[in-house]
């Protein structure tokens, strides 16, 4: 296969790392800046939620109160929207529950589907090389969808699908509570955010409940137009420069 900047990028790290070359910003920088951009966004705490407007199921109030087990294990039960139905999988999400990165994608794919974890098709391969680059580890982040179930024929979620699904994330992101959110295109763009336009929008900062959000575009998107993989890294390394990890290409 052709390798794409991801790849370059990722080889070109593990050549710094074996001459010792990599570079961080010192621990403090970084806890200032994050402290910072807290005290910053803790307005939007009140804001409304995102999906307002869609007819949401009453979200049940015992899932504002479960740990990241109970809720797990609630959503692999979960029957509040159609596609529940042929499911072979509930994908709930993975990674670290003290992750600072996590990434929100779209919904389960035909893999991910199949073996009830997120991102492990084409696109998640790609995810994986980007995670990578960005100097982190698919241990280390945390990876979750709008959408827990596969949607048919990978079609995007209704706005009734996604607003029934959307208190699990929310708990999740709450109990994680991470640094940066990365949201992978348009559709966690609109119902995490209640914005549309990722052409428009990805690259720049946004917030979700005081959390640091960047949107960029979706991993499949870039297998189908792979020039705006150098625009997606540039997104990507913005994030990286938040955490101390700075890339020279
Ligand atoms: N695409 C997504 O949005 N999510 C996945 O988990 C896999 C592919
Ligand atoms: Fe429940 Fe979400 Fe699956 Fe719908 S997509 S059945 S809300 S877990």
């Amino acid at each position: 296969m052709k390798k794409d900047i991801f790849d370059e990028i990722v080889e070109h790290l593990r050549e710094l790392q074996t001459q010792d070359k990599t570079t961080f910003i010192a621990p403090e920088v970084v806890n200032e800046f994050f402290t910072d951009t807290q005290a910053a966004s803790a307005p939007v705490q009140n804001q409304a939620p995102a999906t307002a407007g869609f007819s949401a199921e009453p979200v049940d109030p015992a899932i504002a109160s479960m740990t990241l087990e109970e809720l797990n294990s609630t959503a692999q039960k979960c029957q509040k929207c159609p596609l529940c139905t042929n499911r072979k999988n509930v994908v709930f999400g993975e990674g670290s529950p003290n992750a600072d990165l996590m990434f929100i994608g779209e919904g389960p794919g035909y893999d991910e589907d199949q073996q009830g974890r997120p991102f492990v098709g084409k696109a998640g391969e790609l995810l994986t090389k980007m995670i990578t680059a960005m100097q982190f580890t698919r241990e280390q982040v945390y990876i979750a969808n709008i959408v827990k179930c596969r949607p048919p024929k990978n079609r995007n979620p209704l706005p009734e699908e996604a607003a029934a699904c959307l208190p699990y994330l929310q708990r999740q992101i709450e109990l994680i509570q991470p640094k940066v959110i990365v949201i992978l295109g348009a559709v966690p763009l609109k119902y995490l955010l209640n914005k549309t336009g990722i052409t428009r929008l990805r690259g720049q900062w946004d917030s979700y409940n005081g959390i640091k959000v960047m949107p960029t575009f979706h991993p499949a998107y870039l297998l189908r137009d792979p020039k705006a993989k150098g625009v997606t890294w540039s997104d990507l390394q913005q994030v990286m420069k938040l955490f101390g990890k700075v890339h020279k290409n």
